[in-house]
């Protein structure tokens, strides 16, 4: 059976040389079928010949003239080939050599003459036979077809060039043909091409025609091969590169080993087995610590899973897992302590202290409470977590999870994300080092939720005391016990919370400060610590004999003290808020300045008196208290509640010629709305009662604006100052000047309570308002309000709007005839 062997070519003189005389014309010949090549004229080939009926024609023709035809199978794995599974033009070719092999089969050399076009099959069988014509193509060489010759040879070139299968030599050759028919067979039998391909060449008796096919197969060599040069190349460079890597980290182990020097990639390896068995983990975690290690050591360390691995143990080995602080025992100093960095704040003290009372008889069981402080800016929520830590003596670590909308944030990435990292619990417990730290979670009112999953969720596993002693961090990828933490979230206003995060949490209020308490705290806390930090308590500026400390440069008495006066100045004109923030800052801000003045050895104040604080701080900003300067025509004053805490606001009214229409700016939210809309249709469905002419409502235009119009405002609460201002803009009766209210209104005028109470009246006591209408039911909220507040204030309890119209509005400024006579008059007035 012929088979896939290389051709070999001769080089007889002339293309019809080996053609026997008078076998020009029709002839019957044995077939011998070719397995995937295609025999050409002038090749000499080795053939296999293994089938029974290839073994007949070769035998028939040694018989004969040694002339077989070579014709190549339609189908290279056709095994009984009849005449339909041949192509019909192939070649006639001479029987050069017989060559019987070691194991019986036979092998022939046989050399291709000329093209044969099969004219009928005669038999099948003991072999192939056909009669056949001998096929001639023109011979002339016109300048196209030299032009071609030349064009295939200088591609051909190339392609032995780039080539790695085909020898040197094969252009050599293919350069020494000069008939352009025999030239384009020689290339084809050359090039690696299929059967179809080569059979197409053989088939293309025009000789140009044949050139011109053959030049396009060479291209497309050409180009298979430059492409393949270029990943061999690359792949090439790659390989030598990690193995030059290899040899040369062999050889530097060599070296190391003969100096007696330990591999430093070895003894990372070690340390790092020794830290995971000195690390206190849980079995589980250790043992997949060990996994870790040992996927490292079977791993080159130029891999880059390599250092993802070792990031990975890193992170493992930085986490505490056993370390932990000892609680203090003495509820006495314990109490010292929270008195030492905190004014005031019963409360939370008191809590603070029972807890650990009840941890000295429960033991370690206890589980830890998870406080919740909820207060306006500045109050001291944060400090207080950290004074908490300090007073049961454990570190302290705090995340804002203000504006986290992503969960990963919270509990990390998958490690098979590109450049993963724990998410923030974890890395807070890795700055804590211990297992039992004070863990603050500040603004968890401000925690936000899309579609990168709800962080609130994750934070119910951390809360859960059920729960979080198997917290999963995506990166970890292993439970981590957090039930020693005590957590401690902080939020400027409670409803904001997650019902089900609020559920889990004691929540402990800060209303915010009243202005004595804010002097106690300015005294006793914020002015030392800002004379400290800012170089000028006592202890640092030394003695002026005392050399080296750069004291013995300054002058001589530098005690800077901060009147009360000047205090309450501060308070009362550069800050307006619930917390003490501002007044911190703004007591900083004095320090420096003068601190600035003794480093340039210039006079300063020893004594900050309220001229200083001008001086330095320019004029005030605010007049004390926000309360109205005299009693007003449809202006009312109403109480707000912020996270910044408990306000003043002026709520204006005014009335004038028009069609009925009600106009509301100040960006008021719908419910405020609602609540104006309510307080008018009172006002109209007791016009006559309250001595309002009906018919004038049909004929003027209200306009309620409520100033500060940037901020943005809603609730119902302002539902009887709303109706207080339009009552007085209607019937040109002013408002009480010291009088603030808050309060729904219902249409029948009737009073219901609201919230933020506490906050609302610490807000009134700061305004400088001296009575507050408070509805009926919320009376009981008083009893959180500090007494000295309570004693500076009165407080009304009303149950329906005519009673906060009796309260609040004058009779002594009964403008109503004056008005009705000079509507006009009135309407500028309350404007
Ligand atoms: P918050 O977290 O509520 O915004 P901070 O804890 O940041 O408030 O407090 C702001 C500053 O006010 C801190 O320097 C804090 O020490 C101080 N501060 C607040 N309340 C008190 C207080 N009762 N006693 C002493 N200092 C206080």
């Amino acid at each position: 059976m012929p088979d896939d062997l290389p051709i070999l070519f001769d080089f007889p003189n002339s293309p019809e040389a080996h053609l026997g005389e008078g076998q020009s014309v029709e002839r019957e010949l044995p077939i011998v079928p070719l397995i995937n090549t295609v025999l050409f004229p002038h090749m000499l080939t080795p053939l296999f010949v293994g089938r029974e009926r290839s073994v007949a024609a070769v035998e028939d023709a040694m018989e004969h003239d040694r002339t077989i035809l070579a014709i190549a199978q339609r189908e290279q794995d056709t095994e009984d080939v009849g005449s339909g599974d041949l192509f019909t033009i192939g070649v006639e070719a001479h029987i050069q050599r017989v060559l019987k092999m070691p194991d019986g089969s036979t092998s022939i050399v046989v050399q291709g003459r000329r093209r044969m076009r099969v004219r009928d099959f005669t038999a099948e069988r003991p072999m192939l036979r056909a009669t056949a014509t001998p096929i001639y193509g023109e011979e002339d060489k016109s300048i196209a077809v030299e032009a071609m010759m030349r064009a295939v040879l200088s591609l051909f070139e190339k392609v032995v060039k780039l080539s790695r299968t085909l020898p040197d030599d094969s252009y050599i050759m293919a350069m020494n043909v000069d008939e352009p028919g025999w030239l384009a067979d020689l290339i084809a039998s050359t090039l690696p091409l299929d059967v179809p391909r080569r059979q197409e060449i053989l088939e293309t008796i025009d000789t140009e025609e044949r050139l011109r096919r053959l030049s396009i197969m060479l291209t497309q060599e050409l180009d298979v091969l430059e492409l393949e040069t270029r990943i061999h190349t690359q792949v090439q460079k790659e390989v030598d590169k990690s193995q030059r890597e290899f040899f040369l980290r062999e050889q530097m182990k060599a070296i190391q080993r003969e100096l007696g020097q330990e591999d430093p990639l070895q003894r990372e390896l070690i340390e790092l087995r020794e830290r995971i068995l000195h690390a206190g983990m849980p079995e589980k975690v250790q043992l997949k610590a060990f996994d870790e290690l040992e996927r490292m050591e079977a791993m080159s360390p130029a891999a880059p899973e390599y250092s993802v691995l070792r990031t990975y143990l890193d992170w493992l080995l930085d986490l505490p897992w056993a370390q932990q602080t000892e609680d203090t025992d003495s509820l006495i100093d314990a109490a010292q302590t929270l008195d030492t960095n905190h004014y005031g704040l019963p409360k939370i003290k008191e809590r603070m202290l029972e807890f650990m009372a009840v941890r000295q008889l429960a033991g370690a069981r206890l589980k830890s409470p998870i406080l919740c402080f909820v207060g306006p800016p500045g109050v001291g929520k944060t400090s207080l977590g950290r004074s908490i830590a300090e007073a049961l003596g454990r570190h302290f670590v705090r995340i804002s999870l203000g504006g986290i909308h992503d969960e990963a944030e919270i509990r990390g990435h998958r490690r098979t994300y590109i450049g993963a990292l724990p998410g923030r619990i974890v890395k807070a417990m890795k700055d804590a080092g211990t297992i039992n730290p004070v863990f603050m979670l500040d603004e968890i009112d401000k925690l936000g939720s899309d579609f990168r999953g709800d962080p609130s969720a994750a934070l119910l596993e951390v809360l859960d005391p059920e729960q979080n002693n198997a917290f999963t961090d995506h990166y970890l990828d292993i439970p981590y016990d957090l039930s020693r933490v005590m957590f401690v979230t902080t939020a400027n206003l409670l409803d904001p919370i997650p019902p089900p995060l609020r559920d889990r949490m004691e929540v402990i209020q800060l209303p915010g400060y009243t202005e004595e308490e804010k002097l106690q705290i300015a005294r006793q806390f914020l002015v030392p610590k800002q004379l400290e930090s800012n170089g000028l308590a006592p202890e640092h500026l030394g003695t002026p004999d005392e050399p080296g400390t750069g004291a013995d440069m300054l002058p001589e008495h530098y005690n800077v003290q901060f009147g009360e006066k000047a205090l309450r100045h501060l308070i009362r004109h550069y800050t307006y808020e619930a917390g003490v923030r501002n007044l911190e800052r703004e007591i900083g801000s004095i320090c420096r300045k003068i601190a600035r003045r003794v480093a340039e050895r210039r006079a300063f104040p020893h004594i900050v008196t309220p001229a200083v604080i001008e001086k330095y701080l320019g004029p005030p900003i605010r007049t004390h208290g926000a309360a109205e300067a005299r009693d007003e025509i449809g202006v009312a004053t109403g109480l707000s509640w912020t996270a910044n805490g408990g306000d003043t606001m002026a709520i204006e009214v005014s009335v004038m010629e028009g069609r009925g229409a009600l106009t509301l700016t100040g960006q008021l939210g719908d419910v405020m709305r609602e609540s104006a809309q309510a307080a008018l249709s009172f006002a109209r469905a007791n016009a006559r009662r309250l001595g309002i002419d009906d018919r004038r409502f049909d004929k003027t235009d209200i306009h309620i604006h409520v100033p500060e119009g940037a901020v943005p405002k809603d609730g119902p609460s302002a539902g009887i100052t709303l109706a207080t201002a339009l009552i007085s803009a209607l019937t040109g009766r002013a408002v009480k000047r010291d009088v603030a209210m808050t309060g729904e209104i219902t249409l029948r005028g009737r009073v219901l309570p609201v919230g933020g109470v506490k906050e609302k009246i610490l807000g009134a006591h700061r305004a400088g308002i001296g009575t507050i209408i408070l509805p009926r039911k919320n009376e009981r909220d008083l009893a959180e309000v500090p007494a000295h507040v309570k004693r500076r204030l009165s407080f009304i309890h009303v149950e329906h709007m005519d009673e906060v119209l009796a309260q609040a509005i004058c009779e002594a400024s009964f403008h109503e005839p004056h008005a009705r006579r000079n509507g006009k008059k009135a309407k500028e007035k309350a404007l």
